[in-house]
C-alpha cells in the first residue's frame, strides 16, 4: 500500500479508546454521549475497570489508539499502569482524567509520558476535544512512523542489491554464505563459483559505458536463467559476478554448471547494431575446503578465477591448496601486524569535519596508518580485517584512541578559539565485545581530555544492528560519559527503525558510495536525500562522507545535510600538517571554505 492508502485507511478505521475507570456510571454516560457522531471520527469505546483489566485489553486488542485513565482505581492505580503502557505501545497515548486539584498527581503522570490531562467531574465537550486531538497526534505519529519505515525499507533493499543489474550484492552473497556455513546440517554441501566475462572492457571502450552496461544487465539475465531458485547469484565487482550453489548432492553438480553457464554465455550478445561475443572465465570453490568465513571462499573463487585466466587450456579452474600463494601472503601480514604494533610503525592521519552552516572545522576523524618496513604505507581497509580477525584491533584500537585524544586536547589549547572542536574515533565490532572496553576508555580519558564530551566513536552500521542488544548497555554506559555516537558508513547496511530509535546514537554518516556521483546519478541523490530525511526526523545529525567537488557539496547545502567531510576540504593530514591546517584556517577570519563554499 502507498502511503496516502495509508493514511486513508487510518482516517476511515474507527478509532479505538480505552477508558479505564472503576465507575461504572461512566460507561453508560460515555455510550449516550458518544452515541450521536461528534467528532469526523467514527470512535469505538472498550471498557476496563482498573489497570490490571486494562493491560489485558491492550494485550488482546492490539488496534486501541488512546488510553484514557482515572488515577484512583482498586488493584492497579493508573499511575502504575502508565509506567506500563510504553512497554506495551510505544506509540500509544494515554490522558489521565483526575479529580480536580490533584496537581502532583497530574505531575507524576506527565512525568510518565501522559499525554494530557481532564479533571473531573467530566466536561463532555472538553473530553471530545482531547480525544480529538490525541487522536491526531497519534494518527500524525503513525503515518511519519510508516514514512520511515518505508524509507528504510528502500535503503536496505539498496544496501543488498546492485543497481545496474537488480540482482544481490556482495554483501548480501556473503551473507548467504554465512548461512550455509552456519546451517546444521553436515553434510550441506555448496559451492561458489567466480564469473568474469572478458568482452566488458573492450565494449566500454567501443561502444561506451550505457552499451557495456547493457552488456552486463544481460549476462545477469543469461546467469539467472541456468540457476535454482535456492542459488544465488550476485555482482561482486564491475565485470565479476559469484554464484552460490547451495543444497548440492555431489560437488561434479558444480563443475557441470560451471559448463553450463561458459555455454549460456558463449552465444553473441547483440548490443544494437553490434554482436559481440565473450570469453567467460569461472574459479570454484568446494565447501569442504576448510575454512570459516565467507570472505575467505570469495577470495578463493576469485583466485581460482585468476588461475583460469592465466592458462591457455581452461575456462575454467577449482581452487586447490596449490594456489594458496596469496593465503600465505595474509599470514605473512598477520605476524608483520603483531610485530609492527610492539615496534610501534603505527601513526595517526586525522580529517577535518566541516560545519555546512558555518563552513568551520568541527571535528577530526582519525584514521590509522601502517608504515610497514618492506611494502610500505598499507591502507587501513587492507590490514583492519586482519586486525579484526586476530583481536590485534584490541591493543591497535586502545592504541588509536589514546593516541587521538592526546592529539585533540593538544588541539584544543592551541586553538582555543576554535572550540568546541571533537575527536572522531573509529570502533570496531570486536573492540565492542572486549569487556574491558569501559575501563580502558575511561583511563584514556582521564589521561588526556578529562571528559568524554569531545570524543565521538563511530560504529559501522552492520555491527550494530548485529550487536544490538549486548551493545546497548555498554553505549548507554559510554553515552553516560557523554560520548557522542555515529553509525558509519550509512545506508550500506540492514537497519532497522527500532534500533534506530532506541540506540543513543547522535549522528548518521553517509557512506562515501553515495556521495560519489551524486551530481549525476538520480539514485544517488535520492539515497542521500532519504537519509537526511531520515535523520532529521529522528532527530540526528548528518554527516557526508567523501565530498570531493563543488557540485557535492552544493547539492548536500541544498538538501540540508549538516556536515560534511572529503578530500574537497582536505586529505587526511598528519600531526603536524593539522596544525598547520588549523593556523590556516584559524588565522584568517574568513573560513578557508569560504570562497571555496
Ligand atoms: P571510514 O571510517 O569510512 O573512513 C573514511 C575513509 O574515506 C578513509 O579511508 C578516508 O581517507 C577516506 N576518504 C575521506 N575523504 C575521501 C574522499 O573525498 N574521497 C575518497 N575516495 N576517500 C575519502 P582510510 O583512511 O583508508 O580508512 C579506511 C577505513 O579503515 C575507514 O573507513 C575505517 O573503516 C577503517 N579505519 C581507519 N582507521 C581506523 C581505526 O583507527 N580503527 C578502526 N576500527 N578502523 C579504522
Ligand atoms: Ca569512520
Ligand atoms: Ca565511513
Amino acid at each position: 500500500m502507498n502511503l496516502y492508502g495509508f493514511y486513508l485507511l487510518i482516517k476511515m478505521t474507527p478509532a479505538k479508546i480505552l477508558i479505564v475507570d472503576d465507575e461504572i456510571e461512566l460507561e453508560r454516560l460515555i455510550k449516550q454521549r458518544f452515541r450521536k457522531k461528534i467528532l469526523a471520527k467514527e470512535l469505538d469505546f472498550v471498557f476496563a475497570h482498573n489497570g490490571t483489566e486494562a493491560l489485558d485489553k491492550l494485550r488482546t486488542e492490539p488496534s486501541i489508539d488512546v488510553v484514557l485513565t482515572d488515577i484512583n482505581m482498586p488493584e492497579m492505580d493508573g499511575l502504575t499502569l502508565l509506567s506500563k503502557i510504553h512497554g506495551i505501545d510505544p506509540n500509544l497515548k494515554a490522558v489521565v482524567v483526575s479529580a480536580y486539584g490533584d496537581l502532583s498527581n497530574i505531575r507524576i503522570a506527565m512525568n510518565r509520558g501522559a499525554f494530557d490531562f481532564i479533571t473531573k467531574p467530566i466536561d463532555f465537550q472538553d473530553l471530545a476535544i482531547t480525544i480529538d486531538k490525541t487522536l491526531d497526534f497519534v494518527q500524525k505519529a503513525k503515518v511519519q512512523q510508516e514514512q520511515l519505515q518505508e524509507a528504510l525499507e528502500q535503503l536496505r533493499y539498496q544496501a543488498f542489491h546492485d543497481q545496474l543489474t537488480g540482482l544481490p550484492n556482495q554483501n548480501l552473497l556473503l551473507n548467504r554464505i554465512r548461512q550455509c556455513l552456519d546451517s546444521e546440517q553436515q553434510n550441506n554441501l555448496f559451492a561458489i563459483l567466480f564469473l568474469s566475462v572478458d568482452s566488458f572492457k573492450a565494449v566500454k571502450e567501443g561502444l561506451g559505458h550505457a552499451f557495456s552496461d547493457r552488456l552486463l544487465v544481460e549476462v545477469a539475465h543469461r546467469v539467472e536463467n541456468c540457476l535454482q531458485p535456492t542459488d544465488t547469484v550476485a555482482r561482486v565487482a564491475t565485470d565479476e559476478f559469484a554464484v552460490l550453489l547451495s543444497n548440492l548432492q555431489e560437488f561434479k553438480e558444480a563443475q557441470e554448471k560451471a559448463d553450463l553457464l561458459r555455454q549460456a554465455l558463449k552465444s553473441p550478445f547483440h548490443l544494437n547494431e553490434s554482436v559481440v561475443s565473450s570469453n567467460s572465465y569461472i574459479g570454484i570453490v568446494h565447501s569442504t575446503i576448510g575454512f570459516d568465513q565467507p570472505e575467505d571462499f570469495l577470495r578463493a573463487a576469485d583466485t581460482a578465477m585468476n588461475y583460469a585466466k592465466t592458462r591457455a587450456t581452461v575456462s575454467t579452474a577449482l581452487f586447490d591448496t596449490s594456489m594458496q600463494a596469496r593465503i600465505l601472503e595474509r599470514l605473512q601480514l598477520e605476524a608483520d601486524l603483531q610485530s609492527s604494533l610492539e615496534a610501534k610503525q603505527f601513526h595517526l592521519n586525522y580529517q577535518p569535519i566541516v560545519s555546512l552552516a558555518t563552513s568551520n572545522v568541527v571535528s577530526f576523524e582519525a584514521l590509522v596508518r601502517w608504515q610497514h618496513p618492506q611494502k610500505g604505507l598499507i591502507s587501513p581497509a587492507k590490514f583492519i580485517p586482519f586486525a579484526e580477525e586476530t583481536k590485534l584491533i584490541i591493543p591497535l584500537g586502545e592504541w588509536v584512541l589514546s593516541e587521538a585524544c592526546k592529539q585533540l586536547s593538544k588541539l584544543q589549547k592551541q586553538f582555543p578559539n576554535s572550540l568546541p572542536l571533537s575527536m572522531s574515533v573509529n570502533l570496531s565490532g570486536v573492540q565492542l565485545e572486549n569487556p574491558n572496553l569501559l575501563q580502558s576508555i575511561d583511563e584514556i580519558l582521564q589521561a588526556s581530555l578529562g571528559s568524554g564530551s569531545s570524543l565521538k566513536l563511530e560504529i559501522t552500521e552492520s555491527i550494530l544492528m548485529d550487536k544490538c542488544s549486548a551493545a546497548m548497555a555498554l553505549l548507554e554506559e559510554l553515552k553516560a560519559r557523554e560520548i557522542q555516537f555515529s553509525i558509519d558508513d550509512f545506508g550500506t547496511g540492514y537497519s532497522s527503525l527500532a534500533y534506530l530509535q532506541s540506540l543513543p546514537i547522535d549522528t548518521l554518516k553517509i557512506d562515501r558510495s553515495f556521495i560519489n556521483g551524486i551530481e549525476h546519478r538520480a539514485k544517488n541523490l535520492e539515497i542521500t536525500q532519504t537519509i537526511i530525511t531520515l535523520a532529521h526526523s529522528l532527530k540526528l545529525d548528518v554527516i557526508a562522507e567523501g565530498v570531493e567537488t563543488q557540485a557535492q557539496l552544493d547539492i548536500l547545502r541544498s538538501l540540508g545535510c549538516d556536515y560534511a567531510q572529503g578530500y574537497f576540504f582536505s586529505r587526511p593530514l598528519d600531526e603536524q600538517a593539522v596544525v598547520a591546517f588549523m593556523t590556516e584556517t584559524t588565522s584568517s577570519r574568513t573560513s578557508l571554505f569560504l570562497n571555496r563554499a
